[in-house]
């Protein structure tokens, strides 16, 4: 794994411009329609074989734009170290979106969980819980190329917060608590380097 970044939290390295990019407050998919999972999305190999092992019950929660054969729900796998068991395998798209997007714009293993009280994210693929974070060569860091198809999240006039606020909970959830922590107090030695950095630029 190559550094890039200097500071590494539970054996990933961390992207400082995850605490600087501009972002909406929350995501909101009565106004966006759930777009960033028009494309689909890769999901570990563990992952894609937990939601096949759910596939009745999903079946159960989908409406009549998502496709019910499970046989057509996933791309063939691909080698990717990314991902912990080294094998990527990628939803395909039907009615142009994720085949597990409703007509209404939720993920239906997110709506199933949570209408079966389960934990929310039980199903949902590590990718599209973070998003638009993403682990990419060993580092947390952010999906620009994916974000820059937005019509919501990527238009600066909806911009009034940042990836890491409107993605606390995704970090929890990714780090832990004692990793969050520490990701917090890295944030504020960072801001704090930067502002002391442009005040001396300033007075220079
Ligand atoms: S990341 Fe953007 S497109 Fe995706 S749910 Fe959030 S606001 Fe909507
Ligand atoms: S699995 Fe769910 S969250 Fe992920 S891209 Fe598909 S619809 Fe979106």
């Amino acid at each position: 794994m190559q550094k890039k970044f200097e500071k590494q939290i539970n054996g990933l390295y961390i992207d400082p411009a995850i605490f600087t990019q501009p972002f909406v407050k929350a995501c909101d998919v009565c106004i966006c329609s759930g777009e960033c999972c028009y494309y689909g999305v890769y999901t570990d190999k563990g992952e894609s074989d937990i939601i096949m092992s759910a596939k009745d019950k999903i079946i159960a929660h989908m409406d009549d734009s998502q496709i019910k054969e499970p046989e057509k729900w996933f791309e063939a796998p691909e080698v990717d170290t990314d991902f912990p068991s080294g094998i990527a395998v990628g939803t395909e798209v039907y009615n142009g979106k994720c085949v597990f997007l409703d007509k209404q714009g939720f993920c239906t293993l997110q709506k199933m969980a949570v209408l079966e009280n389960e934990y929310k994210w039980k199903y949902k693929p590590l990718y599209c819980i973070l998003f638009p974070l993403v682990i990419f060569e060993g580092a947390i860091t952010f999906d620009d190329e994916h974000l820059v198809r937005m019509h919501y999240c990527n238009k600066s006039e909806n911009q009034n917060s940042t990836i890491f606020d409107c993605t606390k909970n995704e970090l929890r959830h990714l780090l832990g608590e004692s990793g969050f922590q520490e990701l917090l107090n890295y944030k504020t030695e960072f801001l704090s380097n930067s502002h002391n950095e442009e005040t001396n630029i300033e007075a220079a």
